[in-house]
């Protein structure tokens, strides 16, 4: 055999040294597999082929990989590549083995024209490999690091598109699968091919910065000396900020020398109890910054990651301390969650971040799918309490509303307020890590459009404008729908007997695309009723044709009230002839007052659309019944809305809506709109008698 395949071979081979002798045989046999189908092929470096997949296993082993990985890693391009079928591979290695080449040839196998959709394709490839099984993507991405190692054979624009690729990809997903080991490394070769004046720049700058590798080395010498003199035993290791890691807080306007963590220094400790021992230690030896001690032992990262940080003053100089023992640093560098199937996607184990991506993914267009991928990754991630004491964790930025979307789309879709630490906030509250988090669910007519404008998550943006798409769509043809039987009545005919000429007329082909195109106003109503007239010539023009936008005086109209409005003008809509107890909703013009229209009118819904401030809400009432505003101050006490609610009810009033603030003092607001009988006096008598009830207005 050749003597490069010979030597890769043996690397390999002394990484699995303690390996039981079975899987040891197994790895000999996919070797022997592996270099027989490569046979002559050769890689653009002009070395055999077959190097690379023993590279890339080899890369594998670092990680902590088991056996079926790394033999499926030494295979993973034979079935793409070679002759060899994933029968053959399963019936020598094993179905595990079998599944995890698939997988690897699957994400490979994407190819095509269009690079925007080559792009999406590929992703939700490897998000669908990474949720079936996450070994896949360990192998993926040992196989870009190494590609990454013998670049220099392709041409400079390829190489290029490979790191870009990288940076954007794969560094964040070993970033997020907690796979520190080799981030570090592929992603400064990707940075290093990807855009090599700045990386050229970035090196030039840390080369600059006087001192800056005896400023580490003499502080870890300290170090060492400062933590034995302790009686702490440990291993201490020293590195400056990777070049990648640099240039990115470079770009977001960082002076580099000022960051905190551009030198780092690494205390690995037996023990918890000497963790924290270490850290007395390090406080006593140096002065550490206030406010930069991160416990992520109590609170480990999203990645899982575990270990206690602190930024501290080495004369004149920061360093980011980090301290963990020998098993947290383990988890750190490998990534134990990198290793395992995710059984189901209740499984705890299955980070959220990927949940999302692979509900997001099956209805994103590509390029919005692109984005939302790259967003999700690109993000760090805040966590924050639910009211059970579970953790959700959710992208910087985020708000209540990706909140409640988070825990699910009916809370999303029903959220009314929430609370953060037990205090009512608006909507539009970022959140942080840490924050407790209760959302308010209740009687709503769905989510705004205007929450588009608070939401970091792909998530509930989505969620958001699939509520809206189909309610506008089920809204549009019931009100198609309803206007066409209206239509079909006064001529006294049926749909059968109607639709062929109906249909012609529109130049549509079936009865629910003739109902959404007249519920949309696409096809005019007057259209319709002229061609049923041209054909039952005798039957009578009716006086009150419906014209799409027009108002008609009602005399009923003084039933329509608006709460909290007074002395306005309501009309009733003539495209839908709203009439009780139809659900109204107003629609505020400066010409015409208020219109009421049936809130599933495609007319009203269409203008509400374009400048939701027009929307006026509106209610049928019988006479004799009135509608309040009811605006309260209260003591802020533990079952004061109770209270105000258990009085309402007792006055047999009807609660239309309700909400509630903390006013600047501390005390509590609270607002009702009630439908009730009774007087407003007697209504305002019995609420300033509830305890903790500081003022009553009433209108
Ligand atoms: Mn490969």
């Amino acid at each position: 055999m050749n003597q490069i395949v010979a030597g890769h071979e043996a690397a390999l081979r002394s990484r699995t040294a303690d390996w039981p002798t079975a899987d040891q045989e197994r790895l000999q046999a996919a070797i022997r597999f592996a270099v027989v189908k490569h046979g002559a092929q050769i890689r653009r470096s002009g070395e055999p082929y077959v190097t690379h997949p023993l590279a890339v296993a080899a890369v594998v082993t670092e990680l902590g990989a088991d056996a079926d990985t790394v033999i499926a890693a030494v295979l993973h391009d034979t079935v793409e590549d070679t002759d060899a079928s994933l029968a053959e591979i399963a019936g020598a290695f094993g179905p595990s083995v079998a599944t995890l080449v698939d997988g690897a040839t699957k994400v490979a196998a994407v190819r095509g024209d269009d690079p925007d959709a080559l792009e999406a394709a590929r992703l939700r490839k490897l998000f669908v490999a990474l949720a079936s099984d996450p070994r896949v993507v360990v192998i993926k991405i040992a196989d870009r690091l190494h590609n990454l190692r013998t670049i220099d054979a392709l041409a400079p624009h390829k190489q290029a598109r490979i790191g870009r690729e990288t940076l954007a990809l794969h560094g964040p997903l070993a970033h997020r699968m907690g796979l520190a080991a080799i981030k570090t490394e592929l992603e400064d070769r990707a940075f290093a091919v990807a855009h090599p004046d700045e990386y050229e720049a970035t090196r030039k700058v840390l080369a600059d910065i006087p001192e800056l590798e005896q400023a580490l080395d003499s502080a870890r010498t300290e170090l060492v000396a400062h933590l034995a003199a302790n009686g702490i035993d440990g291993v201490v290791q020293a590195r400056i900020k990777h070049a990648w890691s640099v240039h990115r807080k470079a770009r977001a306007g960082y002076d580099v020398e000022s960051l905190h963590d551009l030198l780092g220094l690494r205390i690995i400790v037996a023990t918890l109890a000497e963790c924290y021992a270490a850290l007395g230690s390090v406080h006593a030896l140096w002065e550490p910054v206030p406010g930069r001690i991160k416990d992520y032992v109590a609170k480990p990262k999203f990645n899982s990651y575990r270990s206690i940080h602190t930024t501290v003053h080495v004369r004149g100089r920061l360093f980011e301390v980090q301290i963990r023992t020998q098993e947290m640093h383990r988890e750190a560098e490998l990534g134990s969650a990198a290793h395992h199937a995710y059984k189901t996607h209740d499984d705890p184990r299955e980070p959220q971040w990927l949940r999302r991506l692979l509900d997001w993914q099956d209805a994103a267009e590509d390029g919005e799918y692109v984005e939302a991928v790259t967003e999700e990754l690109g993000a760090e991630e805040i966590w924050v309490l639910t009211p059970t004491g579970d953790v959700l964790t959710l992208p910087v930025g985020s708000g209540v509303i990706d909140y409640a979307y988070a825990i699910h789309s009916e809370v999303g879709h029903r959220c009314s307020g929430a609370k953060v630490n037990g205090k009512l906030v608006p909507l539009s509250s970022r959140l942080r890590s840490g924050d407790r988090v209760e959302i308010l669910t209740g009687r709503t007519t769905g989510p705004s459009l205007d929450w588009l404008a608070y939401t970091a998550t792909a998530r509930a943006r989505d969620r958001v404008r699939q509520w809206h798409g189909r309610v506008r769509r089920a809204r549009t043809r019931a009100a198609g729908e309803s206007a066409l039987a209206a239509l079909l009545s006064k001529h006294r005919t049926t749909p059968e007997a109607a639709a062929p000429l109906l249909l012609a007329t529109a130049g549509l082909s079936s009865w629910e695309q003739l109902a959404d195109q007249v519920g949309s106003g696409h096809v005019e109503l007057l259209r319709l009723e002229r061609a049923l007239r041209g054909r039952t010539a005798a039957a009578p023009a009716p006086a009150d044709t419906p014209t799409p936008h027009g108002t008609v005086r009602a005399p009923d109209a003084g039933q329509v009230v608006a709460p909290g409005l007074s002395g306005i003008e309501v009309s009733l809509a003539g495209c839908c002839r709203p009439a009780p107890p139809a659900a109204l909703i107003g629609v505020s013009s400066r010409a015409r007052g208020v219109v009421a229209h049936r809130a599933s009118c495609a007319n009203a819904l269409a203008s509400i659309e374009d400048s939701p401030g027009k929307a006026v809400r509106l209610l049928w009432v019988a006479p004799g019944v009135r509608v309040s505003t009811v605006h309260l101050v209260c003591d802020n006490t533990p079952g004061a809305i109770a209270r105000v609610t258990l009085a309402l009810l007792d006055l047999r009033a009807d609660i239309e809506t309700s909400s509630s603030s903390i006013a600047e003092d501390g005390r509590g607001l609270q607002h009702y709109e009630i439908v009730h009988t009774g007087s407003r006096s007697e209504l305002r008598k019995a609420l300033r008698a509830i305890p903790g009830v500081r003022s009553v207005s009433v209108d």
